[in-house]
């Protein structure tokens, strides 16, 4: 027996959700979206990401981030084509920053991180490697992602796979059901609408809101990427930088402005941003300063920040259909995208025992 599948959302949600069900035969998947990669829109948010590596989670909470690491290493080093190169990644602290609250990626900054035993190459820096006005940091290894590349990439496997893609628009999560390719209503819907699940009607998740991230990409290119725990124009502002692979460009960032729905980048936001990189990394710019940027685009993405943390949980509908969510990663959807969609599929395989099927099919 198979199940027919619609997941809503083709963002890294919903596209890494979809390729993992699609691995076994017991599943037929069919995605439906607003968007899907190749479109740039303020309520899509995964093009918009770095996108780099850079725990986020408290320990406790660390399992998606923990279960994705060894996948996104793997397909690093064995598939070039995804766009995801190896990329050393330098953390600054400032001492004052660790005082009050400030940033949700917090754990990040922490002297003591669980990351430390997963992502390679950890150390902590001595001083003379730290900038200015920074009193300690660390380095690892990372990655970064050219996220055009990538979701592509993502779309490409699915469609080998067999999943079925289609262009839609529900206002409540019900008519996911009508969107089967199978031709037969949906067993199980897989709501990975990111911010969507704000509104969508069924899901209205008041603890949603946008974590509004504005972006610049340019030309120069910059190696280790960095990131700091504070800058002197206090949260929102926030400064780290990436150098996407393949001629993706370097992204600086940046902002975590949650509540703020604005898609238009602020001019005077950008050239902070500009400042802070140049001041932190003169090399950049070749000690030209911001005049030494040379800007490919302008930008303003926004996570989908979930208060209570992401929601990756069973339900139902009033008329009995299974509902499986995966939303409210903010500002680590990459980088927990392989945990999150092995937890859903943990959830319908749950759902399938339960119905009394077998889980032994074959793999394809
Ligand atoms: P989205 O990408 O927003 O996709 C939602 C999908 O649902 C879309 O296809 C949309 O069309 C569809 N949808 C929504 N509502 C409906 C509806 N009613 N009907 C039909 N379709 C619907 N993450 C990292 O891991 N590392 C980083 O370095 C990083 N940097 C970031 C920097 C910035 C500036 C930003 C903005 C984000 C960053 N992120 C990063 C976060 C990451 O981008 C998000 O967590 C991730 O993209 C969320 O993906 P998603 O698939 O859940 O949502």
């Amino acid at each position: 027996m198979t199940n027919a599948i619609v997941v809503v959302g083709a963002g890294v949600s919903g596209l890494t959700t979809a390729l993992l069900l699609s691995k076994s035969n017991a599943n037929v998947v069919t995605i439906i979206a607003k968007h899907m990669p190749g479109d740039y829109d303020i309520e899509y948010a995964s093009p918009w990401a770095g996108a780099n590596f850079l725990p986020m989670s408290t320990r406790e909470n660390s399992r998606w981030e923990r279960r994705t690491w060894p996948e996104i290493k793997r397909i690093t080093e064995e598939v070039p084509e995804a766009g995801i190169h190896f990329q050393t990644s330098r953390i600054f602290r400032r001492d004052k920053d660790m005082e009050g609250p400030s940033c949700p990626s917090d754990p990040m900054f922490d002297h003591d991180p669980w990351f430390q035993s997963v992502l390679p190459d950890y150390k902590e820096l001595d001083a003379a490697s730290l900038p200015a006005g920074h009193d300690s940091g660390c380095e690892f290894t990372s990655v970064c992602i050219n996220t055009a590349m990538y979701l592509q990439w993502l779309v490409g496997q699915c469609i080998k796979n067999g999943v079925v893609l289609k262009r839609a628009v529900i206002s409540h999560i019900r008519e996911a059901k009508n969107y089967s390719h199978t031709g037969k209503p949906a067993d199980i819907i897989v709501n990975a609408t990111g911010l969507g699940s704000l509104k969508l009607g069924g899901v209205e998740d008041q603890a949603m809101a946008p974590s509004r991230g504005q972006i610049i990409l340019v030309r120069n290119e910059l190696h280790p990427m960095i990131t700091t725990s504070g800058t002197e124009e206090g949260l929102p502002e926030i400064l780290y930088t990436m150098q996407r692979p393949a001629g993706g460009g370097t992204i600086l960032g940046g902002t975590y402005d949650i509540g703020n729905w604005e898609s238009v980048p602020d001019p005077n936001i950008a050239l902070r941003i500009m400042r802070r990189v140049v001041e932190v990394c003169p090399e950049i710019a070749g000690g030209k300063g911001i005049d030494g940027l040379s800007v490919i685009r302008h930008g303003a993405g926004l996570r989908p920040y979930r208060k209570t943390g992401v929601r990756v949980e069973r339900g139902k509908l009033d008329d009995g259909t299974h509902i499986v969510h995966n939303y409210g990663h903010a500002g680590w959807g990459y980088q927990g995208s392989y945990g999150c969609a092995e937890g859903v599929v943990e959830l319908v395989n749950a759902i399938r025992e339960e119905n009394g099927e077998s889980l032994v099919t074959e793999p394809k």
